[in-house]
């Protein structure tokens, strides 16, 4: 052997994982226990006291967990990663450890609905703001920065589908005003978009939608790009004071460049609890082993469904960015040349009604608020995630009356293909 790295495709099989040690299982086992046997008191303390790493409690760390953690961290290029309940917790286990009460982030305006409930409301209690910007307007995210501003939040490619983030403008301005770029990675997956490698620092993840892959398990992941340096910086102090915790122990001191994935672990999983079951990390890893060919075969059908759509005489509009004729098709090359990925959204020419008609007459795709399947997906926004808004609200939202959102699966795209033909000719 060279000492060339692994590829990506290897990584996706085998990055933290080996053979069982005791009974030499090929597949990493369910370590399905909430608690582990400590060697002897001194053990146990130096557990306790984060001297040594190993298994105490399910909430904090588990063996199964622990080999999604390490996979995720080696494909995305991170230092350490944290495996959570749900991407939402991801999400709040990572401002946890960055905000105070009464400091800021800075959040793209295009992002996962649930996302900007989170951001606008529940936020609040913990007397965290957000300031929304521009996703298509990088100078927005700039004139959104206070003396207060702890982080900058976006997605690389972003809700409600066929919007790609200039991660690399985002992360100039980042380091401009020293904060760190958080990047929702949900979407495209680490297999078509690497935001480390464009000066991200922080990366999450939803696991539920393409990383599980086959819509049976909710679940999160933090990534530690390793890349920000909190040391001596008050403005972090989960991070940069003594910890009263853990007798005075200065985090990004003791662990360097993944002392923000220990800051997730030790002061938020293991005080606010979202820890994931280890059976969902388990279904989360085997679905991460075919993500390199899942992601291409989503990104192939979706470009296939797209061309056809963006010709179809029902249908007004496609936004695709694998379509030439798209205006993030340029991005698009730049970030993500395999494939544009899965999910995007058109409209119809027949509106709000044509659209409740579209989703009761398709067959093969599921009528259902998700994306990241096997299977194909379709949502009428207006009718459904988006209907408490006005007419105006919806549009803004990317979710005007006419709007159709699509998660395009892994089955033969003539088949999908001919569905939407007879339910637009209904
Ligand atoms: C689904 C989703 C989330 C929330 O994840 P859950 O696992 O449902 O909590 C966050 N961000 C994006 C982009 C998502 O698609």
């Amino acid at each position: 052997m060279t000492n060339r790295l692994p590829g990506f495709n290897t990584l996706a099989i085998h990055a933290g994982a080996a053979p069982d040690a005791t009974t030499g299982a090929r597949a990493t086992p369910i370590y399905q226990t909430t608690s582990f046997v400590f060697d002897d008191v001194d053990h146990a303390a130096s557990l306790f006291g984060l001297q040594a790493f190993g298994n105490i409690y399910t909430r904090i760390t588990n063996p199964t967990n622990a080999v999604l953690e390490e996979r995720i961290a080696a494909l995305e290029g991170g230092t350490a990663a944290v495996a959570v309940a749900s991407g939402h917790a991801a999400e709040f286990l990572t401002m946890h450890a960055l905000m105070q009460p009464g400091d800021q982030f800075v959040a793209a305006n295009k992002l996962y609905g649930g996302s900007i409930n989170q951001f606008n409301h529940s936020y609040k209690n913990f007397g965290w703001e957000v300031a929304w910007a521009d996703t298509d307007d990088p100078a927005s995210f700039e004139a959104a920065i206070t003396p207060r501003t702890k982080a900058i939040f976006c997605e690389s490619i972003a809700n409600p589908g066929g919007v790609i983030t200039d991660i690399a403008a985002l992360s100039a301005i980042a380091k401009r005003h020293n904060v760190p770029l958080i990047v929702d990675n949900t979407m495209a997956t680490p297999y078509l978009i690497r935001p480390f490698e464009h000066g991200a620092d922080i990366v999450v993840h939803s696991a539920t939608k393409f990383l599980g892959g086959h819509g049976n398990s909710i679940g999160g992941l933090i990534v530690d790009g390793g890349s920000f340096n909190w040391a001596n910086d008050p403005r972090y102090p989960m991070l940069s004071q003594p910890r009263p915790e853990y007798s005075g122990m200065v985090l990004a001191e003791t662990f360097g460049n993944f002392g923000f994935a220990i800051a997730v672990r030790v002061l938020g999983l293991r005080d606010l609890g979202p820890a994931l079951s280890p059976f969902n990390a388990f279904l989360i890893l085997n679905g991460i082993e075919t993500l390199p060919l899942r992601m291409q075969r989503h990104s192939d059908n979706a470009l296939k469904v797209a061309g056809f759509l963006a010709q179809h005489e029902a249908v007004s509009w496609v936004s695709y960015p694998g379509l030439p004729s798209d205006r993030y098709h340029q991005l698009a090359k730049r970030y993500t040349p395999n494939g544009a990925g899965a999910v995007f959204t058109f409209g119809l020419k027949g509106g709000y009604e044509a659209g409740v008609k579209l989703v009761s007459e398709l067959q093969l795709f599921s009528h259902l608020a998700n994306i990241g399947d096997t299977r194909s997906l379709v949502i009428h926004p207006a009718s459904t995630t988006h209907r408490q808004l006005t007419d105006a609200q919806k549009s803004a939202a990317g979710a005007g009356p006419e709007v159709v959102r699509l998660s395009i699966g892994l089955e033969d795209p003539d088949d999908l293909i001919e569905d939407l033909d007879a339910a637009l000719r209904g």
